[in-house]
C-alpha cells in the first residue's frame, strides 16, 4: 500500500466539490485516511509549491492556494500515487482526459481543481507538511 498527498484547491472547495471528489476517490479504491480543511497563508503556499518558485505562474498559483480553504489529504492504496494522478488528468483541464477531475471540473491550468504527489520522494515530504504520524489512521 503506497500514500499520497492530494489537496482540493480553493476552486473546488469554493464550489462545494469536496463530496464527489472523495467519492471519485473511494470508488476508485483509495482510502482517505486523513483530512483537514485550512486555509495556508501566502508564506505557506510558497513553502508548499518552493520548487516551481522560479516559474511565471509562481506568484499567482501562491494567491490563489492561500485565497479560501483547502481540503489536504492522505489517500492510500495500491499504486495510490500514479492512480490519483490518473483520476486528477493532466494539468491542464483543456488537455485533461474526459472522466477526469480536472477536465471535469477545471476551470484553468491554475484553477485546476485537485493537488497530487508525482513520486514516492515528494509524497513523503508533502504528507509530511500537513500531517504529523499521529493523524494518519491507516
Ligand atoms: N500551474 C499554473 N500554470 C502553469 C503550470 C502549472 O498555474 O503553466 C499551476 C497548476 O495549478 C498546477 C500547479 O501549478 O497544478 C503545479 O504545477 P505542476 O507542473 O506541478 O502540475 P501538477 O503536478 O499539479 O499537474
Ligand atoms: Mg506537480
Amino acid at each position: 500500500m503506497e500514500k499520497t498527498l492530494s489537496i482540493i484547491k480553493p476552486d473546488a472547495v469554493s464550489k462545494n466539490l469536496t463530496g464527489v471528489i472523495n467519492a471519485k476517490f473511494e470508488q476508485a479504491k483509495l482510502r482517505i485516511v486523513a483530512q483537514k480543511r485550512l486555509q495556508l497563508t501566502t508564506t505557506q503556499a510558497e513553502e508548499f509549491y518552493e520548487v516551481h518558485r522560479e516559474r511565471a505562474f509562481y506568484s499567482s498559483l501562491c494567491e490563489h492556494m492561500s485565497s479560501g480553504p483547502i481540503v489536504a489529504q492522505v489517500l492510500c492504496g495500491e499504486n495510490a500515487i500514479a492512480k490519483n494522478r490518473d483520476l486528477m488528468g493532466a494539468t491542464n483541464p483543456a488537455n485533461a482526459d474526459v472522466g477526469t477531475l480536472r477536465r471535469e471540473y477545471g476551470e484553468s491550468i491554475e484553477r485546476n481543481v485537485v493537488h497530487g504527489s508525482d513520486s514516492p520522494e515528494n509524497a513523503a515530504l508533502e504528507i509530511g507538511f500537513f500531517f504529523s504520524k499521529l493523524e494518519i489512521i491507516e
